[in-house]
């Protein structure tokens, strides 16, 4: 199947109100742009160097989502791009991304990304740091950035009832933030890829991020 039937067979399958996130890493502008043709908007890219270099050559419209672990030396390289920043990860990242967007008077989203998978590669809050983090009022008056909601990623595993447990967690940890906050605009769960959105979808993601099932694999 093409890329625009890939995408048109995800559109379908979603509920809606759930967003569409094409993850195009690795993958040549051609493929983005035919994935633009189709009519998708939002793409993510989770290397800092591959979004700057990829975002100019494409139509402005498109909003571009940072979905890897975020280097503090990359912020500056990505802030003129990136819609979003889903992968917040540290408190001292939030400050700096604020910082970074104040410097050039844009305005950013930010999605809390949260660790509940098992393995300790993938990083995150986990959910009482988050809890913590929040009830300091960490994530509180900050000038040129929208905390939007959280972010996760299952652990990689065939066993989906695992995967459901997680993706549950992150949906009660949302929650309790979404009480401690009470702001109208933390209203984002992301989680879900190729192989699991169907259970997230099914413990209230609103964000959807696909890679494979929409370009294919990808060559490393
Ligand atoms: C690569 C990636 C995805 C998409 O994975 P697929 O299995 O190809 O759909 C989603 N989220 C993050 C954070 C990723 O790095």
């Amino acid at each position: 199947m093409s890329i625009t039937q890939n995408i048109q067979k995800l559109l379908t399958q979603l509920p809606q109100g759930v967003k569409l996130v094409a993850v195009s890493k690795f993958h040549p502008v051609e493929r983005l742009q035919e994935a633009y043709d189709a009519g998708q908007r939002i793409f993510g890219e989770n290397r800092a160097q591959e979004l700057a270099s990829k975002a100019p050559q494409l139509p402005t419209d498109i909003e571009w989502h940072f979905i890897g672990h975020l280097q503090k030396n990359k912020v500056r390289m990505i802030m003129p791009w990136a819609s979003t920043i889903q992968s917040i990860d540290s408190e001292e990242l939030l400050q700096l991304v604020n910082k970074e967007a104040a410097r050039i008077d844009h305005h950013i989203k930010v999605l809390l990304q949260l660790h509940v998978a098992k393995e300790q590669t993938k990083s995150g809050f986990t959910t009482e740091e988050v809890l913590q983090a929040a009830r300091n009022g960490a994530f509180h008056d900050l000038s040129n950035v929208t905390i939007a909601g959280v972010m996760a990623m299952a652990t990689f595993t065939t066993d989906m009832e695992q995967v459901a447990r997680e993706f549950e967690l992150v949906h009660s940890t949302f929650l309790t933030l979404q009480s401690i906050l009470n702001s109208p605009h933390f209203t984002e769960i992301s989680m879900g890829m190729s192989d699991d959105w169907p259970v997230a979808v099914k413990h209230g993601a609103t964000l959807v991020r696909i890679g494979t099932d929409i370009f294919g694999a990808r060559e490393y």
